[in-house]
């Protein structure tokens, strides 16, 4: 390996970073972080703080999972590749499949499309989505409908579903037929309304509206996030997913839950899906089934996309990738999610939510640049950040900036996007780790 000053002279010279101008990667070079243990990152540098980011909502797990560690090199020795096209399969990908069909049968799921991350699981149920009605012979059912501030992801279907114009722009043109319903966003929303309830009904008037306006049999599926992560932690009202998903059960559209951050444990319960009560025709997954060791994803297919596809000799699955199944990532996951299960993390995702949550709120009292605190579900939280609170004026980036350097240099990664500071630390935190957390993010807030 290099030494240090060859690192750090190279971080931003040679690489382009993701969701990052390359100008801005020079002037403020990225954190180079070189090592782990627990639920704690350690840089070049040697300072070691708690990873209040968990990756990027994905290392469940911490870092020093051990038994996906092993898996992963197990499996390295044994098979390191065979892919799952036509005419081949792998024994770890076969058993994932199982697995998942039996993790995921509450939500309705039986069976399982392996991907190679987040951007291709939603990427996939898109083009399934489209396929499916083309199999029941209603070839005229290609738009697709997503919430305004949702993230899917980057491909072009992805980037078209997105709900955030910052991840749009730069790409357009973008995919024909996608239209954006409001969020159940009670801090900022055209309707004024500030009461969860109130506000989604109003939302899903709006679905209904547009339906109406489009048509209903030009629609293939609508794609949410349980709770919208990336855009800033927004946690609809519980009435929310069942309305939405009675709407599309009444118009023929495929429900598809994108649960890159939330399927597996974060939301406090097993899957977003769960968490609200409904059964989607897909979901989205990613991230976390490997605890973020290896780059994997799965779409979860529930019972109407089984029927339409697996009664059709004509349905053949035009669609896949070099590593759908891999058996690394495969095995990977089943030791991932068997761990995930033997500890049970919902339980603890749930009460180091709830702390992080009150921490939160109570920093409220204490710094006037916190406008909105989000979360309560599980270990998914955002401080919506304002420069002037009776006006809602969003702070400035080299605030954010600040706020998570001084929260870096008192313990904790943070992550900033846009006016929000986002908290999502593995589901293993300890009540401890949650509280040099916390102190850290006051710090952030009164460096600001
Ligand atoms: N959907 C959601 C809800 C996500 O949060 C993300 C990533 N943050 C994606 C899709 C895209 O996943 P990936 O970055 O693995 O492609």
């Amino acid at each position: 390996m290099k030494d240090s000053n060859f690192l750090k002279e190279n971080n931003a010279r040679l690489m382009w970073h993701p969701m990052t101008s390359p100008q801005d990667s020079i002037a403020q070079p990225p954190k180079i972080i070189t090592g782990s243990d627990g639920v704690s990152i350690t840089d070049i540098d040697g300072h070691r703080v708690v990873d209040g980011v968990g990756g990027l909502w994905n290392v469940n797990l911490g870092y020093s999972c051990t038994p996906v560690k092993e898996a992963i090199t197990a499996q390295l020795e044994k098979l390191p590749y065979y892919s799952t096209f036509r005419g081949t399969s792998n024994d770890a990908a076969i058993e994932l499949s199982y697995e998942l069909s039996e993790f995921f049968a509450p939500d309705g799921m039986s069976r399982a499309f392996f991907t190679s991350g987040g951007s291709d699981s939603v990427e996939t149920s898109l083009r399934l989505a489209r396929q499916y009605h083309k199999l029941r012979g209603e070839a005229g059912r290609t738009k697709f409908l997503s919430l305004k501030k949702g993230y899917h992801g980057t491909h072009i279907g992805c980037a078209s579903v997105n709900g955030n114009a910052n991840f749009r722009n730069a790409y357009e043109p973008l995919l024909p037929g996608c239209y954006h319903i409001p969020a159940p966003y009670t801090y900022r929303n055209p309707f004024n309304e500030t009461d969860p309830a109130k506000l989604a009904q109003l939302c899903v008037a709006a679905l209904e509206d547009e339906i109406a306006f489009q048509g209903p049999n030009t629609i293939a599926a609508m794609i949410m996030e349980p709770i919208l992560g990336a855009g800033g932690v927004i946690p609809p009202h519980e009435s929310f997913a069942p309305m939405v998903q009675e709407i599309c059960n009444r118009h023929g559209i495929l429900l598809i839950t994108d649960e890159v951050i939330t399927a597996y444990g974060r939301t406090g319960a097993w899957s977003g899906a769960r968490l609200w009560g409904i059964q989607p025709d897909m979901m989205a997954t990613a991230k976390a089934i490997t605890n973020g060791f290896f780059p994997f994803g799965a779409v979860m297919l529930g019972e109407r996309m089984v029927e339409v596809f697996e009664n059709n000799p004509a349905a053949k699955i035009a669609h896949g990738y070099t590593y759908s199944g891999h058996p690394v990532g495969a095995a990977a996951a089943l030791a991932c999610l068997a761990e995930t299960k033997r500890l049970n993390v919902i339980t603890n995702a749930a009460a180091r939510g709830t702390q992080i949550y009150e921490g939160c709120l109570k920093l409220m009292e204490k710094h006037d640049i916190v406008g909105d605190v989000r979360g309560g579900h599980g270990l998914m939280t955002a401080i919506e950040m304002v420069s002037d609170r009776a006006t809602k004026k969003p702070i400035d980036g080299d605030a954010g900036s600040r706020v998570q350097e001084a929260a870096y240099q008192n313990g904790a990664m943070i992550r900033i996007s846009g006016p929000n500071l986002i908290l999502s630390p593995p589901l293993v935190l300890t009540e401890n780790d949650a509280n040099i957390l916390l102190s850290a993010v006051d710090a952030g807030l009164a460096a600001a």
